[in-house]
């Protein structure tokens, strides 16, 4: 993954100054900021070369996945330099929602256990710059690398790409009178945001995310 991004830091905007767009607020309440630039209805294109793209993690990985069971899912483990560690069986992690407010504050049980969505311009890291990766702050799966956080201008941390395919999950929303992406973890079901096909280059998607539902972590040299 780390050969795949290259040596790409924070991306901001001025990176693409060909894809410049404008924001406009959709609803002032949830994660559904629209950057109106240029038309994309290429996702699925995108997926497919993302998921052909991960198949150098290891096709012995895409032979494990039979392996997966409903106690047990592919998780990719990355070291805290933000090298992959490969993938391996992990077990999922259920909590009662006692337990998970006793773990986490309750802006970030508001989020990963109830699937509320902070204020922008409020949260820890949509303005966050410094080199990393973030973790849920539920149960420390790898979710993004900073590599890929760009300047969505929304209030929220905004990513191209997930850090890993198998660490995340896509769902159909259909809250708020919208039907959107939402993204959970994949260990702990935690929601994290929702992911949007109005993003930069080289994904155009845009994954928007919660920063009560992620814990940040300098990267390690
Ligand atoms: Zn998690």
């Amino acid at each position: 993954m780390e050969n795949a991004l290259g040596p790409l830091y924070s991306l901001k905007y001025k990176d693409f100054p060909n894809e410049r767009g404008v924001f406009t607020m959709s609803n002032s309440s949830v994660c559904g900021h629209r950057w109106l630039g240029p038309s994309h209805s290429r996702r699925e294109l995108l997926r497919g070369i993302l998921l052909l793209g991960a198949g150098s993690i290891g096709r012995s990985a895409w032979a494990s996945a039979a392996a997966e069971t409903a106690s047990r899912v592919l998780i990719e483990s990355f070291s805290a330099a933000g090298r992959s560690e490969g993938v391996a069986l992990f077990p999922l992690i259920r909590k009662t929602d006692a337990q998970w407010q006793h773990q986490l504050s309750p802006g970030s049980f508001a989020i990963t256990r109830r699937a509320d969505t902070e204020r922008p311009f409020t949260g820890a890291f949509w303005n966050n710059h410094a080199d990393g990766l973030y973790r849920c702050i539920c149960c420390d799966t790898a979710l993004f690398d900073s590599r890929t956080k760009f300047e969505s201008g929304t209030g929220w941390p905004s990513f191209w790409q997930p850090i890993s395919k198998y660490n995340l999950v896509e769902s159909t929303d259909r809250s708020d009178g919208m039907v959107r992406t939402a993204v959970s973890c994949r260990r702990c079901d935690a929601h994290l945001g929702h992911v949007f096909d109005d993003g930069p280059p080289p994904t155009r998607l845009r994954y928007c995310m919660n920063s009560a539902a992620l814990r940040f972590v300098a990267r390690a040299t």
